[in-house]
């Protein structure tokens, strides 16, 4: 590579995204500034218990955003900690988002004091650019960036870099969404004559399924789980897979509605979906009123006065003693009912109270709907939850005799095809892009996606984070 860029996370797993490209051999900018979460660590001294920047920042010019989920924001706490104060671009409705999200992982991660959560956010809205779609600004004399749909949650995008003399393009792929998502436009095409794609990599090593049959599964695991009662707990981050979820599931029983003859029509009309977190209830309020940016389907569905992230059995949980009387009615009742709430890897929020009250039941089910990084409490009950072991949470041993299941399908990232096609063009072998980074991906799903891309595409020059 004749471009250099330095990798602070997302180098051997999913989490902590901070990627460093430099303008010259002084002066940078920085793309995102992740959490870290579970095992993975930076090459620093970062870890999820220690977050602090471990790396010089004066010479920093600028950070760029692709989209305000924690594992790609969740540190910028601490990097205005450490002294900086330049800008932030990121896309409008991002800009719109971040100060929500910061003040977030504020309060879960570091600090209750009101006064200070302000402070900082109001720094954050102080240094933020917001900048339209495709519209290119200059970050420096020698760099200027534009920001492309990605198909991910609202407001993300993956941004074009052209850097340096004689100009390179760079492009950083951020989370890339798959096709026909819920609610969001496709991911565009990636930029003509791109020299270089630092490119995620989360499911470089499995397809999905499409979006008919992973909304099927959903219907019929629901059926299957309300039929031997208890809870239904699906752990999902509180911006964009909440929403998806719900968009799903008001369709699912929009439909079973429209269909006297179904046997299921009774499971469906008493149905409750309760979402259990006053966050993802505020984005999902933030994705009703940014309806501009919704896909065609969905604003269809509006203008057949349906409301998709607003159905009538849908029921949000706010107050901290509500939560606790829902915890405590479903514990005692095993009551039917979909329970969405944060985190989505089960590291902390109120899904961890759930998951202690009703884990131990076997008449709770476990629906995991998104990517589990390693080292969480979420893939170690995805791993032993089957086999009846056991998970820790908050520090207890807590057993599963729930049912665990793993909807892969409802993803919001590419699949691997889908990662393929954004590379190059598949019936030809031939590829768009000169050369690839992979990052955003466990280290041995890194190497792995790393052959099959060589062997359909034979000229690329593709390398792993994890090996750099
Ligand atoms: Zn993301
Ligand atoms: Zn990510």
């Amino acid at each position: 590579m004749d471009v250099t860029i330095t990798h602070h996370g997302a180098r051997t797993g999913v989490t902590g995204s901070c990627h460093e490209l430099w303008i010259n051999e002084k002066q940078s900018v920085l793309v995102d500034i992740g959490l870290f979460q579970g095992a993975e660590t930076s090459p620093g001294a970062a870890t999820q218990d220690n977050q602090a920047i471990d790396f010089p920042i004066e010479h920093i010019e600028a950070l760029i955003v692709t989209h305000c989920h924690i594992d790609h924001v969740g540190r910028l706490p601490w990097l205005l900690i450490a002294g900086f104060r330049k800008p932030i671009y990121c896309t409008r409705a991002t800009a719109h988002l971040l100060p929500l999200v910061i003040a977030d992982a504020l309060r879960v991660g570091m600090t209750r004091n009101g006064a200070l959560i302000e402070r900082i956010t109001s720094v954050v809205s102080e240094l933020l650019v917001p900048v339209d779609y495709q519209d290119w600004v200059s970050v420096h004399d020698d760099l200027r960036i534009r920001f492309h749909q990605a198909g991910h949650i609202l407001g993300s995008a993956f941004v074009e870099c052209e850097v340096g003399l004689p100009a390179k393009r760079v492009v950083f792929s951020g989370d890339l969404g798959c096709k026909n998502s819920p609610l969001l436009p496709d991911p565009c095409p990636v930029p003509a004559d791109t020299d270089y794609l630092v490119l995620e990599s989360t499911y470089g090593d499995r397809n999905h399924e499409n979006r008919a049959e992973r909304a099927d599964r959903l219907k019929s695991i629901v059926e299957h789980c309300v039929r031997d009662r208890g809870a239904i707990l699906i752990p999902a981050f509180s911006i964009g897979r909440t929403q998806e979820l719900l968009y799903e599931l008001e369709d699912i029983i929009y439909r079973e509605q429209q269909d006297p003859e179904s046997p299921h029509r009774g499971v469906w009309e008493k149905m409750v979906v309760i979402v259990d977190s006053p966050m993802a209830a505020e984005f999902t309020k933030q994705y009703r009123q940014m309806k501009a940016l919704w896909d065609d389907e969905a604003t269809q569905r509006i203008e057949e006065n349906r409301h998709p992230l607003n159905f009538a059995r849908l029921h949000t949980v706010n107050s901290h003693d509500e939560h606790v009387r829902i915890v405590n009615y479903l514990r005692s009742t095993g009551d039917p009912c979909i329970v969405i709430a944060a985190s989505g890897m089960c590291t902390g929020g109120r899904m961890v109270n759930y998951l202690r009250a009703l884990l131990p039941d076997p008449r709770t089910d476990v629906l995991f709907v998104g990517f589990q990084a390693e080292g969480t409490p979420g893939r170690d009950i995805q791993r032993y939850g089957p086999r009846g072991g056991w998970v820790e949470l908050d520090g207890e041993r807590i057993d599963i005799r729930a049912q665990v299941h793993t909807l892969g399908g409802y993803s919001a990232h590419a699949g691997q095809r889908e990662l393929m096609e954004f590379v190059g063009d598949l019936a030809t072998g031939e590829a768009y892009v000169r050369e690839v980074r992979l990052v955003h991906g466990d280290a041995a799903v890194q190497r792995k996606f790393r052959e099959v891309l060589l062997e359909r595409f034979p000229d690329l020059q593709v390398s792993c984070a994890t090996d750099v």
